[in-house]
């Protein structure tokens, strides 16, 4: 029990990110574009779409990344996108724990997640804010948020 209570305590923000991608609402662009919050559901590397596979799998950008993941599961191997995300149901709790660490320590180092959660927020602000254009305070107060957050 003393596991289970470190691993889920743990970084919630991370847990959180980690928990998005697998009900399919994280803020990679196929599930932003899925969920009417982006035109298009591409990766910005190349013309293919950007979802938990290709984010964990393929996108060079975050091959450096990718080895360390893959090289801390090397015990587990091989694995789907569904047993990275959601765990191995042959495999004991604690070794299920080990991989969900070593998956939110790739999204934490690739802050692929982060950035858009950033962009979302700001056009969700935008959004909720809108019914104040024209009103000098909430323009400046606007402008002052989004560069807390770049
Ligand atoms: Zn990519």
């Amino acid at each position: 029990m003393m596991y289970r209570h470190t691993i889920i305590k743990g970084d919630r923000f991370l847990s959180v990110m980690h928990a998005r991608m697998r009900n399919n609402c994280s803020n990679l662009n196929s599930d932003l574009c899925n969920n009417h919050l982006r035109d298009d559901p591409y990766c910005d590397c190349v013309e293919v779409v950007e979802d938990a596979e290709h984010y964990l799998f393929q996108c060079p950008k975050f091959q450096r990344q990718r080895i360390i993941l893959l090289q801390s599961l090397q015990r587990f191997l091989p694995f789907t996108t569904s047993e990275l995300l959601k765990g191995k149901t042959e495999l004991s709790y604690l070794d299920n724990c080990a991989i969900f660490s070593a998956i939110q320590l790739y999204i934490k180092s690739t802050k692929r997640l982060l950035k858009l959660t950033i962009h979302v927020h700001i056009v969700d602000f935008t959004h909720a804010l809108s019914a104040y254009q024209g009103s000098n305070i909430f323009v400046t107060l606007l402008s002052f948020c989004i560069q807390l957050l770049m």
